[in-house]
C-alpha cells in the first residue's frame, strides 16, 4: 500500500514538466493520492491540463491566487468531487523580473505588494479555505521556500523578503490550525533549474555557488524536494508542523 493510498490532494503551481509542483505530484500519485491541479491562466492551461491527465487528475480548475472568488471557486469544486481534502501544496511565487536584479533599494512599491501578495499572502488565503476541508482529517499544507528569505543572496531582492514573510505565516498558520488537527511546513529548496528561477538575474552563479560549497558539492533536483514532499505529507511527520524544512545539499549549514 502506497503511503498516501486514498488520500486527495490539491496541488497548486504547475506551470510545466520542470516545475517542482510537477515532481511533488508525480510522487503523491506513485504513493496511491488522487489529485487535483489548479492552474493561472490560459497560456498554463496549455501545459497543466495534458499534465494533469496524464496521473489521471480527478479535477482541474482556473485560479489565480490573487482573485479571492477563483479560491472560493476551486475550493468548493474540490469539496463537492471530494467532501473534504487531505494535503494542500502551495508551490506557487511571483515577483516582477525587474525586481530580481539589481540594488534591493530599487525595490518598488508595485513590485512589493505583488510578490508579497502573490507569493506569501496566498499561503495564507488559501489556507483559509482549504481548512474547513480538511479539519478532522489529519490535514498536511506544505509550501516552498528559499534560503534567501533568511539570508540575502544577489538578486532575491523582493522574493526574499516574501518567502521571510510566507515562512512566519507558515508559523502562525500552523498555530492556528493545528487544534483542527491540520500541520502546515515549508521546505526550502536549494536552487532548481524552473521557469521561476529563470527570472532571477544570475541564478546560474547561485547554483554553481551551492554546487562548489553545500557540504554535498552538488545541486538538488525536483525529485529530492518531492521525497520531501511526500514526508511532510504522509503520517510519517505526523508530529511535525510549523517547520523550515531544508533540501539544499545542506548549504544553510555552512559559515564559510
Ligand atoms: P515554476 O515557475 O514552475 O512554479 C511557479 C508557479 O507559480 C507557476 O506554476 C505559476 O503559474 C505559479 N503562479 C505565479 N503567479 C501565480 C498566481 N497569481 N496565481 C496562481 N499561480 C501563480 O517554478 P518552481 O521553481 O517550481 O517554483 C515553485 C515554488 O518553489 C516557488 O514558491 C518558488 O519560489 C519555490 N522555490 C524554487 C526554487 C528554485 O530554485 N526553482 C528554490 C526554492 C524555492
Amino acid at each position: 500500500m502506497g503511503l498516501l493510498e486514498g488520500k486527495k490532494a490539491f496541488i497548486f503551481g504547475v506551470a510545466n514538466d520542470k516545475s517542482i509542483a510537477w515532481a511533488i505530484a508525480q510522487a503523491f500519485h506513485r504513493e496511491g493520492a488522487k489529485l487535483a491541479f489548479s492552474y493561472a491562466g490560459d497560456s498554463v492551461a496549455k501545459r497543466v491540463i495534458p499534465l494533469a491527465e496524464s496521473l489521471g487528475a480527478e479535477l482541474v480548475v482556473p485560479c489565480d491566487v490573487r482573485n479571492d472568488e477563483e479560491i472560493a471557486r476551486a475550493f468548493l469544486s474540490v469539496n463537492e468531487k471530494w467532501g473534504g481534502l487531505d494535503i494542500l501544496v502551495h508551490s506557487v511565487a511571483f515577483a516582477p523580473k525587474d525586481e530580481l536584479k539589481g540594488s534591493f533599494l530599487d525595490t518598488t512599491r508595485e513590485g512589493f505588494i505583488s510578490a508579497l501578495e502573490i507569493s506569501a499572502y496566498s499561503l495564507i488565503a488559501l489556507s483559509r479555505a482549504a481548512a474547513p476541508l480538511m479539519s478532522g482529517r489529519n490535514g498536511s499544507i506544505i509550501t516552498l521556500t528559499y534560503y534567501g528569505g533568511q539570508k540575502v543572496f544577489p538578486n532575491y531582492n523582493v522574493m526574499g523578503v516574501a518567502k521571510a514573510a510566507l515562512e512566519m505565516s507558515v508559523r502562525y498558520l500552523a498555530e492556528a490550525v493545528g487544534p483542527d488537527g491540520i500541520r502546515v511546513n515549508a521546505i526550502s529548496a536549494g536552487p532548481i533549474k524552473t521557469l521561476a528561477a529563470a527570472g532571477v538575474g544570475g541564478f546560474n552563479q547561485i547554483a554553481g555557488h551551492v554546487a562548489e560549497k553545500a557540504p554535498l558539492r552538488r545541486n538538488i533536483n525536483q525529485d529530492e524536494v518531492a521525497g520531501a514532499a511526500l514526508y511532510l505529507a504522509s503520517p510519517l511527520s505526523r508530529g511535525v508542523t510549523g517547520e523550515v524544512h531544508f533540501v539544499d545539499s545542506g548549504y544553510n549549514v555552512i559559515g564559510m
